[in-house]
């Protein structure tokens, strides 16, 4: 290859990489923005439909390892969702729904290693978030394609092969208001709670000690939630009365 051959890719890898970042901090701004006015639209209609049944979307993507089969099955998919709406209606008096035409896709193209592979800690977020991974994420997320007309901000489900935490092994991980997606293990997405966890950090909830609540870390966690929880839940951007 010659020289300015190699210097034109050069050039073409760096401004791919510098879009990847803008890409990215601007979807960090959008996601903040909309969640501050839906929290407080959400507040506003909240308290002339107090306790009323919300809705909540989720559509869920499974992915595979390089020349693999998926990581799970669309059934094993769809019983967790249903454990998770379950969970979501009993505890928030909010139903979930799939979102999507279908609502769970197995992805056939191959994924960035850092999108198959999280690392959940803050040390991992921007090499994922705003490379190509966060790309990746991105450009498969339910809703946004018929935005804004919608007013809905389903939450995707990533199911990948790992999720790590400065090394160790969690079955999930969600990054709060920050992203419109999830992404669990094939053990997270199989067990009782972890989706129906996951859900609560895309709507703002953090952890909680007790064992007994769905937002204690541990996969043996319980499904309680407090009042402050069930009113700051039912705030989010992704749970709406229409
Ligand atoms: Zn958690």
């Amino acid at each position: 290859m010659g020289f300015f051959s190699k210097l034109k890719n050069a050039v073409k890898k760096a401004v791919k990489a510098v879009a990847n970042v803008v890409k990215g901090i601007v979807r960090n701004i959008v996601r903040i923005v909309v969640e501050v006015i839906h929290r407080l639209v959400n507040l506003g209609l909240g308290l002339i439909f107090w306790g009323r049944e919300k809705k909540l979307r989720v559509h869920i993507v499974i992915l595979h390892e390089p020349g693999q089969a998926p990581l799970v099955t669309e059934q094993n998919a769809d019983d967790s969702f249903e454990r998770a709406k379950a969970i979501l209606k009993d505890k928030f008096n909010v139903r979930g729904y799939g979102f999507g035409k279908p609502h769970i896709t197995t992805l056939k193209e191959e994924a960035p290693d850092r999108a198959l592979n999280v690392e959940c800690g803050a040390g991992g977020y921007f090499t994922r978030e705003y490379g190509a991974a966060g790309s990746f994420f991105a450009s498969h997320l339910g809703g946004w394609n018929v935005l804004p007309v919608t007013f809905m901000y389903p939450i995707t489900v990533f199911v990948v092969a790992h999720v790590t935490h400065d090394g160790k092994e969690w079955r999930g991980c969600s990054w709060g208001i920050l992203a419109d997606y999830v992404v669990l293990t094939p053990t997270g997405i199989n067990d009782d709670t972890t989706l129906a966890h996951e859900i609560g950090h895309a709507c703002s909830l953090l952890h909680r000690d007790s064992k007994s609540n769905l937002m204690f870390h541990g996969w043996d966690r319980g499904t309680s939630v407090t009042g402050w929880q069930r009113f700051w839940f039912r705030g989010s951007r992704h749970v709406n009365f229409y």
